[in-house]
């Protein structure tokens, strides 16, 4: 069953151009994301269509009006069901391979756009959850909710070619992905680790698991700390790091 995706925005033409490329392209044209985009300011009521207003309390900038925001919400509702809704902004929870992975087995997702200096802070009884890509601050929700849709849609059966290359890479296991060489094997006197020619396949996953492991601990350490390692990994990291396992 396709998932659906419901995104409001008051740039609707800025999705299609980037979706319809790659993986997203594909999980559009098998229909296996079922993409639905509200132009936000269909759901305005004055002649002018504004979506955002002053502040009360004063201060820069302009903030966007609720009352569109949960028209569209209600249009949505009633045509394909409320779904699991969620607001673009950097106050969210910062958005994981883990959550990418829950949020792909729902049936519907909302996802709410916004622009200027933010939402009406009364939105938040309207939604389910406010999701960030992390500690910056970007114009609007527009490239966030896109990069949702393009995380989500690669793990949903049938858009990626192979069903496995998700399983060893980055954040799957809990571990940045080992690294990766194709031709030539020796490039500008940079030869690829010869474990990887030796066709030895045990050698070669314990090597993988192993670079993972330090890549890991040597750029991410506090991913390590996270995870409980086997007897065999502490064992890896310990040959490669020089640390006691
Ligand atoms: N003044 C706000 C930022 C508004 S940025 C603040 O300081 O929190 C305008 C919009 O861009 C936000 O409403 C949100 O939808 C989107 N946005 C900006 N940065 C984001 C981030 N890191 N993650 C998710 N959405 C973001």
């Amino acid at each position: 069953m396709a998932l659906i995706v419901d995104v409001v925005s008051i740039f609707p033409g800025m999705f299609s151009p980037v979706l319809g490329f790659g993986m997203t392209g594909r999980a559009l044209a098998k229909s296996v994301v079922e993409l639905h985009i509200t132009d936000l300011r269909a759901h305005t009521t004055d002649k002018h269509r504004s979506t955002d207003d002053t502040p009360y309390g004063g201060g820069s900038g302009m903030v966007m009006l609720i009352e569109p925001l949960t028209r569209a919400l209600s249009a949505i509702e009633a045509v394909r069901g409320r779904g699991h809704r969620m607001l673009m902004s950097p106050a969210g929870r910062p958005l994981t391979q883990s959550r990418v992975r829950e949020l792909s087995r729902f049936p519907h997702l909302v996802l709410l756009c916004g622009r200027y200096e933010g939402v009406d802070d009364r939105i938040l009884d309207y939604i389910d959850e406010e999701v960030s890509l992390g500690d910056f601050v970007l114009s609007g929700g527009e490239l966030p909710a896109m990069v949702v849709i393009d995380a989500i849609a690669r793990l949903l059966p049938g858009v990626l070619h192979n069903e496995n290359s998700c399983e060893d890479e980055s954040f799957q296991n809990g571990l940045l992905e080992y690294p990766q060489y194709t031709r030539p094997a020796d490039f500008e006197g940079r030869a690829v680790p010869s474990v990887l020619l030796s066709g030895n396949h045990e050698q070669i996953r314990r090597w993988r698991r192993q670079m993972s492991l330090l890549r890991t601990w040597q750029r991410r350490p506090e991913l390590l700390q996270q995870m409980e390692l086997s007897a065999e990994d502490r064992g890896l990291l310990a040959a490669t790091t020089g640390r006691i396992a």
